[in-house]
């Protein structure tokens, strides 16, 4: 059974699209501010998380990178009335699956909840992923450089994890946007180069660098 959680200040919208859910055959939970949606997702763990942009004034963008501490594995649908590019593109880069714009068609939601669900990161055979002095634990999400520990957000992370595992193989930035953020139709989102950059300040700062990019051809993952 799929377990969903709704968080969602407007009560008639909430209802509405738990009704919908429910009636999908999902489990539904329901909350309505960013407090309770920390809180909830401390103890329960959820398929897809359904999380309303603006909760009583508060910007759940905000919340996003503790709500996947506590819950690693959910998938979040970004739900906003904000539908203007930049501020898709701001929620995809910062954590989220997927953003969906109000006013939308409920069946359109349960479509995206579904798949969403069904979209497995990393059905590893193996819970390790190494290269030179990097390494990456996929069951604990830790990874190292040398003796440092080494905080990603979450899109970094399943970045890196592609490269990690097929080094020297280079991947396209529509490869990336497709695979990393299941975007094919915003090929003119810098997306990639900000997540790239960051991920770059992060492993390689201090390091051989082992992100390696040319112009025009790609990324990939391998000594300079
Ligand atoms: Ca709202």
């Amino acid at each position: 059974m799929m377990r969903v959680l709704i968080v969602e200040d407007e009560p008639k919208v909430l209802s509405f699209i738990s009704q919908a859910l429910e009636s999908s055959g999902m489990t539904v939970d329901k909350v309505s501010a960013v407090s309770e949606v920390k809180l909830i997702t401390k103890t329960l763990s959820f398929d897809v998380i359904v999380l309303d942009r603006l909760l009583h004034g508060e910007d759940s963008l905000e919340a996003l990178s503790e709500i996947r501490r506590n819950n690693p594995l959910a998938k979040i649908l970004v739900l906003s009335a904000l539908s203007e590019v930049d501020e898709k593109v701001r929620g995809l880069t910062e954590g989220a699956d997927d953003y969906l714009g109000k006013p939308f068609h409920v069946a359109e939601l349960v479509a995206r909840i579904r798949v969403l669900a069904k979209r497995s990161d990393s059905p590893a055979k193996t819970s390790q992923l190494s290269y030179a002095d990097l390494l990456m634990d996929l069951n604990s999400q830790k990874v190292m450089r040398g003796n440092c520990k080494i905080d990603l957000t979450a899109k970094e992370f399943r970045l890196l994890s592609l490269l990690l595992r097929n080094p020297g193989r280079v991947y396209s930035r529509s490869d990336l946007l497709d695979q990393v953020w299941d975007l094919n139709h915003f090929p003119e989102s810098n997306v990639v180069e900000v997540t790239v950059a960051s991920l770059r300040s992060k492993v390689d700062k201090g390091f051989t660098p082992l992100i390696q990019s040319r112009r025009g051809a790609g990324y990939w993952l391998g000594e300079p």
